[in-house]
């Protein structure tokens, strides 16, 4: 997964989410957020959960 998401679009992401009333989400599709063309976080393209490590999605419940 190479998807890359500016701010905007995390924000909306997660809007979304708290308007769909935070259903579970189990955080399966990953993506990278760019900010200022620069990696800086990853971020659960479902919910809009944000990590600085990938790794620590897989241990959310
Ligand atoms: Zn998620």
């Amino acid at each position: 997964m190479g998807l890359h998401l500016t701010p905007e679009q995390t924000n909306a992401i997660r809007q979304k989410w708290i308007e769909q009333g935070r259903p579970k989400c189990n955080h399966s599709c990953i993506g990278k957020e760019y900010m200022y063309g620069a990696h800086s976080d990853y971020v659960c393209l479902s919910c809009g959960t944000m990590h600085t490590e990938r790794s620590a999605f897989k241990t959310m419940k």
